[in-house]
């Protein structure tokens, strides 16, 4: 484990800040003190735990302008989608608290005689969240604030690309009245959440990439810990022939660019019916043309750096394959040759899925659009992934939409919207995107268990 870890200015390559690593020492005694105070926080009223949580999202309203600044330092997102993650993270706090008493509610399910059979929903106890940076207050809030509300303790540890905001999360919910041993930031890489692992926790909530999620869940089988794995995606598209291809186009586009092509539920492959094709394209090479890179600090950037610096080989990876394996690059294609993580964003046409670009996460700036004849073969080639996070299709006609969606395996189904999560509604994945849910009421039980009380008065 490194005794510390750099912020680097993904926008710039300049290092801003070294932050000091807890180490397995400090691990212990952070989670130690989490399980001690576990019980007495869970004895509290829902009320008294509530209180807190709502002085959360108030801090959060005020300090917003201040907290979406550090998150571009941290991750290098545009300052309109920084403050507009900031301010529906807010709603989803405001979701949470709202729904939280269905999920702890006492249930009847029997009476007889004397006899009642009751079910109690009650919290799992001490639980850990690794986290991911692409959206890191909607990720952590979505763990952290139910699991709180529920009655848990959590061990948090921020991404290394996200540590910054990781810990203004945690030091405003400690402000707002959360216990410091309730909820504690861990700061540290993966080998940090190795030794996190190596806890004795009853659940582990993980948010990240396919490869780190096979180790967690190995890691938490051996304590028998409840584990839930929300993983990447290669989400489709279908745009039908009775679509209007320009609105399909726009709302497209950004669905695959937003946050620099960095969201779990990017859009990352584009089938368009062969009769609307040549609008649609371009259409859509024309909304890209209007997408202002620069500056995540200017108020009209839409598209700033990556993330990781690591990203762009993948990406140029990707362009080079797709290219030797006869794909057209309309626009962009490479790296920008300026400091810090910059690629250009990139629309690559006459695709296939013998592609990289077609088959393995992007997670960038860059999107392949295949032509296709027919609902069967859409259907066909959108189901033709090891993921199962969201599909969408842009058509008139809502019984054809569905009928294509209702045949493909994934956790969110999108007609005539996509890149879209609602806090009303669970969010899961299926096959290699991941098992388990947050948000929706579903998201909020994740975090209990319930105990079954057989009550005889005589
Ligand atoms: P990673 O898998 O690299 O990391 C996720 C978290 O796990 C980080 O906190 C990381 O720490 C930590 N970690 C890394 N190695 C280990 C280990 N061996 N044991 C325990 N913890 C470890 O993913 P990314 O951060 O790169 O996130 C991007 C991925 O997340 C994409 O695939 C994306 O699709 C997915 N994602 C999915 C979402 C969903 O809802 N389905 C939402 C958001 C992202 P550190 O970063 O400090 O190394």
């Amino acid at each position: 484990m490194s005794a510390s870890l750099a912020v680097i200015d993904p926008a710039t390559g300049a290092s801003l800040r070294e932050l000091r690593c807890d180490d397995a020492a400090g691990v212990e005694r952070i989670a130690d003190a989490a399980r001690a105070a576990q019980p007495g926080w869970a004895a509290l009223t829902l009320s008294e735990r509530g209180a807190p949580i709502a002085r959360f999202a108030a801090l959060l309203t005020e300090r917003r302008e201040a907290l979406a600044r550090l998150l571009i330092t941290d991750m290098g997102k545009p300052i309109a989608q920084a403050r507009r993650e900031l301010e529906a993270t807010v709603a989803r706090v405001g979701f949470f608290c709202e729904h939280v008493g269905a999920a702890l509610a006492e249930r009847v399910v029997h009476r007889e005689s004397g006899l009642r059979e009751v079910v109690v929903p009650e919290a799992l106890g001490t639980v850990l969240h690794l986290s991911a940076w692409n959206y890191p207050w909607f990720v952590a809030v979505n763990t952290l604030v139910p699991a709180l509300l529920t009655g848990n303790a959590v061990l948090y540890k921020p991404s290394e690309h996200a540590t910054q905001s990781g810990l203004a999360l945690v030091a405003l919910l400690h402000e707002a009245g959360v216990p410091r041993a309730v909820v504690a930031a861990v700061i540290g890489a993966g080998a940090t959440g190795q030794a996190l692992l190596d806890q004795p926790v009853q659940g582990v909530f993980f948010t990240g990439s396919h490869a780190t999620g096979l180790k967690v869940a190995a890691a938490a089988a051996r304590r028998l810990a409840r584990v839930q794995l929300e993983l990447g995606g290669k989400d489709p598209v279908y745009v039908c022939d009775d679509a209007d291809p320009a609105a399909a186009a726009a709302a497209v586009a950004d669905g695959a660019f937003y946050n620099n092509g960095q969201s779990c539920c990017a859009v990352e492959r584009v089938y368009v019916h062969r009769r609307i094709a040549p609008a649609f394209i371009d259409a859509f090479v024309a909304t890209v043309d209007g997408f202002r890179l620069g500056d995540p600090l200017d108020e009209g950037t839409y598209l700033g750096p990556l993330a990781r610096a690591a990203q762009l080989d993948v990406l140029t990876a990707q362009i080079a394959d797709a290219r030797a394996k006869g794909g057209r690059v309309l626009r962009g294609g490479a790296r920008l040759d300026r400091p810090g993580n910059w690629f250009a964003p990139t629309v690559v046409v006459d695709v296939d899925h013998g592609m990289e670009l077609m088959r393995e996460e992007t997670f960038g700036p860059a999107i392949g659009i295949m032509v296709i004849d027919d609902d069967a073969q859409a259907t066909a080639l959108m189901d033709d992934t090891r993921y199962g996070l969201t599909a969408g299709v842009y058509s008139r006609d809502e019984a054809r939409a569905r009928r294509v969606l209702g045949a493909l395996r994934t956790g969110s189904a999108y007609w005539n919207c996509c890149d879209r999560v609602s806090p009303r509604l669970p969010w899961s994945g299926r096959r290699d995107s991941g098992f388990g849910c947050t948000l929706g009421d579903e998201g909020i039980a994740a975090f209990t268990q319930p105990r079954a009380w057989h009550l005889r008065s005589s």
